[in-house]
């Protein structure tokens, strides 16, 4: 559970991002809305979640340089990392299943604010799990992953991300993929920390990102 200091740093992060893309955020607002009409579906009408995944998204542009969904980080699957721009091609079938898509960006046309709310909590409950964190080290194995896509929730740059606001220090993260090293590569450049990977005996990766 996060801590009083880490809701601060939150909420420091939602103003900043809104201030760095504020422009970018009225261009997506547009498809957004435009993509919602032609679908008969509606947009999250909480205005402070509908912000943050419009933030998250040009978060995901500056780092990947494509549209990437706001809660998964490229697979290194090109065909599956095809199907993760958003919005994506599982949207429909979460909406069938769910009400919403994934990200609770999305929703069925006749979808109340109590259903949208409902599903905000759900999602947030999912991306705030008790992390393997032990000390300054971050193992990201073993989440549960999303039966549509296979891949894991929350995945190891959305585990960085809260734990960068709960760890003092340099971070130690275990993850399993090359590719998950290359993207927290991108994310240490973005957030200007210092860093370095080793394989290890095991097969598994460590990197260090380090608070300069
Ligand atoms: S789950 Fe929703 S927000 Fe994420 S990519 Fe798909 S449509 Fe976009």
């Amino acid at each position: 559970m996060a801590g009083l200091g880490a809701t601060i740093k939150m909420y420091r992060d939602f103003v900043r991002g809104w201030w760095k893309y504020r422009k970018r955020l009225q261009h997506d607002d547009a498809w957004i809305r435009k993509y919602a009409a032609a679908k008969g579906l509606r947009v999250n009408p909480h205005r402070m979640f509908y912000t943050n995944l419009k933030i998250w998204i040009e978060e995901n542009r500056d780092l990947y340089g494509r549209q990437q969904c706001p809660c998964f980080e490229p697979s290194g699957d090109p065909e599956l990392d095809r199907k993760l721009l958003c919005p994506c091609k599982f949207a429909e079938a979460d909406i069938q299943a769910h009400g919403t898509c994934h990200c609770v960006l999305f929703g069925r046309g006749d979808l109340d604010d109590r259903g949208f709310a409902l599903a905000e909590k759900n999602l947030q409950r999912e991306y705030r799990p008790k992390l393997n964190l032990s000390g300054n080290r971050l193992d990201t194995r073993g989440m549960p992953k999303d039966p549509r896509r296979g891949l894991p929730v929350p995945d190891a740059t959305h585990q960085v991300k809260q734990a960068l606001n709960m760890v003092k220090g340099d971070l130690v993260v275990i993850v399993e993929t090359e590719h998950a090293v290359e993207n927290l590569k991108r994310l240490a450049h973005a957030r200007g920390l210092g860093f370095s990977s080793q394989l290890t005996s095991q097969g598994i990766y460590e990197v260090t990102l380090q608070r300069t």
